[in-house]
């Protein structure tokens, strides 16, 4: 598993209606630094696989088929066909202040009134954890501000 991966993917709307679902391209192992790393993560798993003591307690190997190539660009194919988000996606409305930033630094919308985001959405970059516990410090944190400093957020 990748905690930290270099690919980034995409969101796009498809509509200003907003029941038509956007579009989402998570470009998995399209960065060669990320499918090498994940080809070399499954060759060292297969190589503990045979040594002692672990080989003494593995009764069978299911995935990959041990009848199948294990070559690095088969791997590699395998990689790019099964890699999936392990549900943590994030960082679709970064916080920041470039020009690719949606949230500023107290989460509030910029160029918009009054709305304010508090999610996985705002991480600027992929934590290298799975992101629940910085989910609810994010809420806690901006919920925080909300209630102490309404104001600041037009209430
Ligand atoms: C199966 C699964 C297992 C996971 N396991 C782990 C784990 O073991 N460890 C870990 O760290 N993370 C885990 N995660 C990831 C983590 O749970 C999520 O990343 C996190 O909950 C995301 O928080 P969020 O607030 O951004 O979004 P969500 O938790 O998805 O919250 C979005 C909320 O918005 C509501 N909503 C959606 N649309 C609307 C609307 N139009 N109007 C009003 N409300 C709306 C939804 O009902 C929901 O309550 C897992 C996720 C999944 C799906």
């Amino acid at each position: 598993m990748l905690e930290y991966q270099y690919g980034r993917g995409e969101i796009t709307l498809q509509s200003a209606d907003p029941k038509i679902p956007p579009m989402i391209a998570n470009r998995f192992c399209e960065d060669e630094r990320d499918l090498s790393r994940l080809v070399s993560c499954y060759q060292d798993a297969l190589a503990f696989t045979t040594q002692k003591p672990l080989s003494d307690i593995i009764t069978q190997i299911r995935f990959p088929d041990p009848m199948r190539s294990t070559k690095t660009e088969d791997l590699a194919n395998l990689c790019r066909k099964f890699s999936g988000s392990g549900f943590h996606p994030c960082g679709t409305l970064k916080m920041g202040n470039d020009l690719m930033s949606v949230v500023d630094q107290l989460g509030r919308v910029r160029h918009t009134d009054n709305l304010v985001i508090a999610d996985a959405s705002i991480m600027p970059f992929v934590p290298s954890a799975n992101i629940n516990l910085t989910c609810i410090m994010i809420g806690e944190r901006i919920g925080e501000w909300i209630r102490i400093q309404p104001a600041t957020y037009g209430l």
